[in-house]
């Protein structure tokens, strides 16, 4: 069967390459006659699969020295947890809640310690970002958190250098990690689940800075504390073998893209084409305040909402999948990580262009 343009919010469409190359390789991994699936992760062919996909991730977003890089499990609402375990040390953080994740974050992070929320922009339906200058930070607060891209309304954060300094800011960077260079410098921790930009579900991306390391609250299970992961690279227990294996070979073909410098240019240009649409169209919206519209995910509803499934039908019939907008939203929404190739975000756009036509 042909392969359909996959729109999905994540699990997300994978590159063509990394599937074709992983099912060559499902029996016999590089000539050792088992699948990575089989083999201990103790041993030393999947040690050079890790060692790899570490040094390939350093590569794409120059990880700079005093970083440490984990893959962990429990997906990113895991990290709304294991944040506050291991940063909190007893003190206070402060939140940023711009949409449905963040505010899941600070309402987790609750359960772990002292939280205050510093912003908070659901008032505007979570369509803007706050101004950073003007919020009222802890300056000893043990880290700032908030979410670089909201995937359920589409909202990000472009402009890093403009973010509050001061105290280690702690970003979910779970639907735009690798969609374009990122200065990780400016963060004391970045978290990432997979199933976006990175890989299958299953492991989740953790950045840390080593200064950040060992504050962990004491009796905390062994497997949640950053410090005595990053003494096991990763492998406090059995880790997720297969998805780190195919993480690798995700970063290895962004790699062979041209890095991350080379994506963004993509990556704006399928944007581009879809906003500058909806906006010209008259007949679909995007609510988002336009210099913070996600590359990634764009949500958009049609001028009468009884024609979502008509919508949703036609679409199928285009070979377009898994556009449905989140519930809490409604409409649609069109996912379009790196994964996603330009030809099917024009296969989108001609598409919304004729329904309109036709039902417009
Ligand atoms: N943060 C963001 C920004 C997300 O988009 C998601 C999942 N869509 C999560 C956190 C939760 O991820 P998981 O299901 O892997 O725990």
């Amino acid at each position: 069967m042909e392969r359909i343009y996959n729109f999905s919010p994540g699990p997300a469409v994978l590159p063509r390459e990394v599937l074709e190359q992983a099912s060559d390789e499902l029996m016999n991994w590089n000539g050792c006659g088992m699948s990575v699936m089989e083999m201990s992760h103790r041993g030393k062919d999947f040690g050079s699969i890790l060692e790899s996909a570490e040094a390939d991730l350093g590569i794409l977003l120059g990880i700079p020295p005093g970083y440490r890089t984990l893959f962990l499990q429990g997906g990113a609402t895991m990290q709304f947890a294991q944040v506050p375990m291991n940063l909190l040390a007893g003190g206070s953080a402060d939140y940023v809640v711009t949409g449905d994740w963040s505010k899941k974050a600070c309402k987790e992070a609750r359960r772990h310690g002292a939280v205050r929320q510093v912003a908070d922009t659901e008032a505007d339906g979570f369509t803007s970002l706050p101004s950073w200058s003007e919020l009222d930070l802890d300056p000893d607060a043990a880290y700032l958190h908030l979410c670089t891209n909201e995937t359920i309304r589409g909202v990000e954060v472009f402009d890093f250098d403009s973010l509050p300094a001061g105290v280690p800011l702690v970003a979910d960077m779970s639907s735009h990690i690798l969609s374009r260079p990122m200065d990780v410098s400016r963060f004391g921790l970045i978290y990432a689940g997979a199933q976006k930009n990175i890989g299958p579900a299953g492991i989740c991306l953790v950045i840390v800075h080593e200064d950040l390391l060992g504050k962990a609250a004491e009796g905390i299970p062994s497997l949640l504390d950053y410090a005595l992961q990053a003494e096991n690279h990763s492998m406090v227990n059995t880790p997720p073998t297969f998805a780190i294996y195919m993480a690798g070979l995700v970063f290895k073909w962004l790699i062979r893209q041209g890095g991350l410098k080379a994506m963004e240019r993509v990556n704006l240009r399928k944007a581009q084409l879809l906003y500058d649409l909806i906006d010209g169209s008259g007949f679909y919206n995007n609510p988002v305040r336009p210099d913070c519209r996600s590359r990634m995910n764009v949500p958009f509803t049609l001028r009468d909402p009884k024609l979502d499934e008509t919508f949703l039908a036609e679409a199928r019939l285009h070979g377009i999948l898994q556009i449905k907008g989140h519930k809490s939203v409604g409409g649609m929404r069109a996912s379009i990580y790196n994964a996603m190739p330009q030809e099917g975000v024009h296969a989108l756009a001609d598409f919304m262009a004729e329904f309109q036509r036709k039902h417009g």
